[in-house]
């Protein structure tokens, strides 16, 4: 399978979004995108077709809360209008190519592919508290973050809303389960996908569709700081995830181009004022890679970042990546850099390590579908 990338590096244009909107960005045939659409959108859509207004909740429980993969199992919509909408409106579905379920713990990887042929990854865990998912926000990504596979092939474009939810969705049809939590922590930089995702996150967490505690939502940024203040006066209670990795400037550049961009002190800023707005503690996520950002020192710094903002850190023994070259600290000095943070009163966990034995690592699957 092939897909053309287009290499395009955070230090270029990080901040724009690309266009949002409900239509399906597929060459010339650009068609209405039925699960991208609020429930408002929809109604007016219905009353235009001039049927009956109670049509518009039906559609949009069939496909939000029951997940509807096709209009066949509509079976209280008439026979004549499931043929119509789905000649004007096809579903975006996505299409299951590989599962991997981790013979240690469980966890499944998916590779799905869009209604244009791009390849996905997604992946659902069970832990204590519920199913999470990880999606996806981007085919690819132009972030460039030296430790991350998703970015060894550029950008090939952004999620759809519906795009984003179907990831969830395919895997509740797949699983017969339900998902509590949701993080958006696969491939691509969401805050380089605002309006899509500002659309996704409505969705998922309305009332009237899946109605996912927006608590219980999860998005993660290097750090695209004007979208932080943005998505700070959204109204939203999801929880911010800031992958950090170093706690000094001049670290950070050399592993993730995003930060000749944006200073940490701006971005310090920007998490603070999110904080301020929502309530809502902010999550450092620290990538641990031996020789690289794993000394004391390091844990000083990061400690003074984080005990202004009362952030939770969150420690992820770098997964491998054989195209990088890097490799974790070994078990002992991973919890050595965890206590010393606990000393100083940090908040800090090390995130369980799942699916080790799946190529967990964000970008993984697919780099082996992608050439
Ligand atoms: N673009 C977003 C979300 C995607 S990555 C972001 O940068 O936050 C989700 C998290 O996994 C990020 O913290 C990312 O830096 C981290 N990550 C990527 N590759 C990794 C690897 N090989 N090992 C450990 N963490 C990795």
């Amino acid at each position: 399978m092939r897909e053309d990338t287009t290499e395009k590096r955070a230090g270029q244009s990080a901040a724009e979004s690309p266009s949002a909107g409900t239509d399906r960005q597929k060459g010339s045939d650009v068609l209405p995108d039925i699960k991208s659409m609020y429930l408002e959108e929809l109604r007016s859509m219905v009353r235009e077709k001039g049927l009956p207004a109670f049509r518009a909740k039906q559609i949009y429980e069939w496909i939000h809360v029951r997940q509807a993969a096709s209009y066949e199992e509509m079976t209280n919509l008439p026979a004549r209008l499931r043929a119509e909408l789905s000649a004007e409106y096809p579903l975006v579905t996505a299409k299951l190519i590989d599962r991997q379920i981790s013979a240690a713990d469980g966890t499944q990887k998916y590779l799905f592919e869009m209604p244009d042929g791009c390849l996905v990854e997604s992946v659902f865990m069970r832990y204590h508290f519920g199913n999470s998912v990880c999606i996806s926000s981007q085919v690819g990504c132009r972030m460039g973050c030296s430790f991350c596979a998703s970015t060894l092939h550029g950008l090939v474009r952004s999620l759809t809303a519906s795009e984003m939810l179907e990831q969830i969705y395919a895997i509740i049809r797949q699983t017969g389960e339900a998902v509590s939590h949701v993080v958006v922590m696969g491939m691509g930089e969401p805050l380089d996908n605002y309006d899509n995702l500002l659309r996704f996150i409505r969705l998922l967490t309305g009332p009237e569709g899946l109605n996912l505690s927006q608590r219980s939502l999860t998005v993660s940024t290097c750090g695209i700081v004007p979208n932080i203040y943005r998505l700070a006066k959204e109204g939203l209670h999801i929880t911010l995830a800031l992958s950090l990795h170093a706690a000094t400037d001049e670290q950070r550049r050399k592993i993730m181009p995003i930060a000749n961009r944006y200073s940490i002190e701006e971005l310090m800023k920007a998490c603070g004022a999110y904080y301020r707005e929502t309530g809502r503690q902010i999550t450092f996520e620290y990538s641990l890679i031996r020789g690289v950002n794993d000394s004391s020192a390091d844990a000083q710094g990061l400690t003074r970042l984080a005990k202004p903002l009362r952030a939770h850190i969150n420690l992820i023994p770098v997964n491998p990546v054989r195209e990088r070259g890097y490799e974790h600290p070994d078990n002992a000095h991973v919890q050595a850099f965890k206590k010393e943070l606990e000393n100083n009163d940090v908040n800090v966990s090390i995130r369980r390590a799942l699916g080790k034995d799946i190529e967990g690592a964000c970008g993984q699957l697919r780099n082996r579908y992608v050439r």
